[in-house]
């Protein structure tokens, strides 16, 4: 269990689609590599009606190790039909999935036309209260609309984590306030990154670190497929912009991600 610096590292990846293309060949081998770099626990995103059918059969095939959830992307909200979509979520989770997500609003590619992502994003968190299950919400470039639902969700009692955070202060400060969480991902590894001040800002009880594989390997393997072996990179630069020991960092961002999802580990 040795961190990029040779030190003993201990982290829980919030979030990786371990479920991508990406992974078909060899994704035993990526989850042996993610327990020998110090994970306690997987959360396996379901970003789709298939992605989150693989998701929960990589979860029980990793019992108490990875753990799947289920939602439908902003992207894909131009397909999503709420009376055909929403029985199938609500019977993943179910099944055991412990998030509705990811799931949220992306008005920077546009994929889907805002009011769909938004009639997504809502139905979405309503499922979550529903369920009584958190939300992982993907947002960029929505923020008026973001901190809406964020309103709607805290009103009917449904917390959740902004992923892979990049916006504005003062929407993390929102969050924050609602009791929701912030998790980071490889990018505030990356040379362009300049906002340490937002990795400072987030209390340590609501922060969480990502590896949002495929995507977004960090520093030093910026541009390879990315895993969640490589977390630990994440975590030593939110712990050194926030000068505390990356190690303690670790253990409390895992226990973070535990309480927010109400995760059952398994000591490997
Ligand atoms: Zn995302
Ligand atoms: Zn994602």
């Amino acid at each position: 269990m040795a961190s990029p610096d040779g030190r003993a590292s201990v982290f829980i990846d919030s979030h990786a689609h371990l479920a991508d293309p990406a992974f078909a060949g060899d994704r035993g081998e990526v989850i042996g590599r993610a327990r020998q770099a110090g994970a306690l626990a997987i959360v396996c995103i379901g970003e789709s009606i298939d992605a989150a059918t693989i998701a929960a059969a990589c979860a029980a095939e990793n019992p108490g190790f990875v753990f799947a959830t289920a939602g439908i992307h902003p992207h894909d909200a131009a397909t999503f039909e709420a009376t055909r979509d929403i029985p199938k979520l609500r019977e993943l989770l179910e099944r055991g999935a412990v998030a509705v997500g990811e799931c949220g609003l992306d008005y920077h590619y546009d994929n889907s036309p805002r009011q769909a992502q938004r009639d997504a994003f809502s139905a979405q968190v309503e499922l979550a209260a529903e369920t009584r299950r958190p939300v992982i919400v993907h947002t960029r470039d929505a923020e008026d609309d973001t901190r809406a639902i964020i309103g709607d969700a805290r009103a009917a009692g449904v917390g959740g984590v902004l992923h892979c955070y990049t916006g504005t202060h003062s929407l993390a400060a929102f969050a924050i306030d609602a009791g929701w969480y912030i998790s980071f991902s490889g990018i505030v590894t990356f040379k362009k990154w300049t906002d340490d001040e937002l990795l400072r800002l987030v209390p340590e009880d609501r922060l969480l670190v990502e590896s949002d594989s495929p995507y977004l390997a960090p520093v030093p393997f910026r541009g390879k497929r990315n895993e969640p072996s490589w977390v630990a990179h994440t975590l030593n630069k939110v712990a050194a912009a926030r000068g505390v020991d990356p190690l303690r960092l670790g253990r409390t961002t895992a226990s973070n991600t535990e309480r927010l999802f109400g995760l059952a580990l398994h000591a490997a």
